[in-house]
């Protein structure tokens, strides 16, 4: 298996190095060259199968011999033995043909865990046969911070530096998570400025060749494709669960940079029977106006009660954007430049017809996201995060047949927001005991401006330099 560049001017690598690249020379995304094939006999053998099982299965080809089977298997089952329930994702019923699946049960309380504690193993792995070493950048707008910390810390081959957008649109749990880390090669960066502004700072840094190279650059963000084709395990575990191959299934996904939901679109296209796939938003909609209108057009980030979803420009939203665009890289990176330009993007009504055809969105505002928190613990006395509740809201909104299983995805725990969830339901969520002292536990962390230049300094003192 080889990865092409969505913008189709670097040159296609195999899956480690992809692993270690991030983002592409020429600026682009790495996708897999040719979607591999998930047959109807592959998802029956699946059947009573366990989630590490799958998700050895499921990686397999995209891995596809850069990693011996063996060791794929064992890093597989470690980075997920310590999850917090036997299932790894329980899937919860909610309603008639309606369920929840948890997502919350790793080591940070959010989906990312399910990728990123693979994904640090396959650094691990890939840098010590190569005697390497990698400083990983990343931009979190609260949930990726620490679950690539967690992933990565301690890691003798790797320094890690998280920039977040400085003040009130972390939680305070989610903060605390990236800034009590112990660990002498973990290093949290408040910048100020928004989520956005945190991502084009690691994008900068990332275009700066030569910093990239003294400093050996990688990325644990969702644009990492190894963290995309972790993701596809459970859509694929969850369908498996519900009846795949026999029976369809819908998912409703809580969306910000589009990592989740494009993970989904990949096991689609790998032959998984999904028949809708339902985009949730907060108030920062552009996914959904972009299918209401067939154009993509920024605003300004608005804080919401789900942090994790405050993003106005959707990183992997490039890798849809190739398929819409026939996979040609360099119609693709022109009307990135035009979007860059105006801050608009309009499809042909033929890419749009294809984009509307593959997904349906919802919005949910702030009020909404409360009202459903209270709504699902009055009516099945779960209690779940604000994130999850726009999957739930947009779950029933999408659930158009009945008959088919509709899965919302619960992407954090309760207790990493406790305020909104307090808010709606009268009770305050704990932290598992594992996490219950957070909250008193010293944070360690650098506030810098919104400046390439100082980051950059401050990455440089901070990392060991690599040999090119
Ligand atoms: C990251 C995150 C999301 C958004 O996922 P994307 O892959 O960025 O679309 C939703 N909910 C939570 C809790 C998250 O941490």
């Amino acid at each position: 298996m080889r990865y092409v560049s969505t913008r189709g001017a670097a040159p296609a690598l195999a899956f480690d190095d992809v692993l270690l690249a991030g983002l592409a020379r020429d600026g682009g995304l790495y996708v897999p060259e040719a979607w591999p094939v998930l047959t109807a006999d592959d998802l029956r053998s699946l059947a009573g199968c366990d989630y590490a099982e799958t998700a050895t299965r499921v990686l397999a080809p995209f891995v596809d011999g850069a990693i011996a089977e063996d060791d794929l298997a064992a890093i597989v089952a470690d980075a997920y033995r310590d999850f917090a329930h036997a299932a790894v994702v329980p899937l919860k019923q909610l309603g008639p043909n309606q369920w929840l699946m948890e997502l919350f049960h790793g080591p940070t309380l959010a989906f990312k865990d399910l990728a990123l504690q693979v994904v640090g193993r396959l650094f691990d792995h890939v840098l010590a046969r190569r005697s390497r070493r990698v400083t990983i950048v990343g931009a979190t707008s609260g949930d990726t911070g620490s679950a690539a910390m967690e992933a990565c810390r301690d890691r003798a081959a790797i320094d890690v530096f998280i920039l977040f957008p400085e003040g009130e649109r972390v939680s305070e749990v989610q903060r605390r998570q990236m800034t009590t880390i112990d660990a002498p090669n973990v290093h949290a960066i408040a910048v100020r400025g928004t989520f956005d502004d945190c991502q084009d700072l690691v994008k900068a840094m990332f275009n700066d060749i030569p910093f990239r190279d003294r400093h050996g650059l990688s990325a644990v963000n969702s644009i990492n494709w190894a963290r995309i084709a972790a993701q596809v395990a459970y859509y694929v575990w969850a369908a498996v669960a519900l009846g795949a191959p026999g029976r369809g299934i819908s998912f409703a996904v809580p969306t910000g940079n589009f990592g989740n939901v494009l993970a989904a679109h990949a096991a689609r296209h790998m032959g998984l029977p999904i028949v809708d796939l339902a985009i949730g938003t907060n108030r920062n909609d552009i996914l959904a106006r972009f299918l209401e209108t067939g154009s993509l057009s920024i605003g300004t980030v608005e804080p919401s009660l789900s942090p994790s979803m405050d993003i106005q420009v959707s990183s992997n939203f490039e890798r849809l954007l190739f398929e819409l665009h026939d996979r040609d890289g360099t119609a693709l990176a022109r009307a990135m430049a035009d979007f860059r330009r105006d801050g608009t993007l309009t499809l042909s009504p033929e890419q749009w017809r294809r984009a509307r055809a593959g997904f349906a969105g919802h919005r949910l505002d702030d009020a909404g996201t409360l009202a459903e928190i209270r709504r699902v613990w009055e009516t099945t006395g779960e209690i779940i995060d604000p994130h999850s509740a726009i999957a739930v809201s947009t779950a029933r909104a999408c659930h158009a047949d009945r008959s088919v299983p509709m899965v919302a995805l619960a992407s954090a725990h309760p207790a990493k927001f406790p305020d909104a969830v307090e808010r709606a339901t009268g009770i305050r969520p704990r932290l598992p005991e594992r996490l219950a002292d957070l909250l008193e536990r010293p944070e360690r962390m650098t506030v810098l401006p919104n400046d390439l230049a100082v980051i950059e300094a401050f990455v440089a003192d901070h990392s060991e330099r690599v040999a090119a």
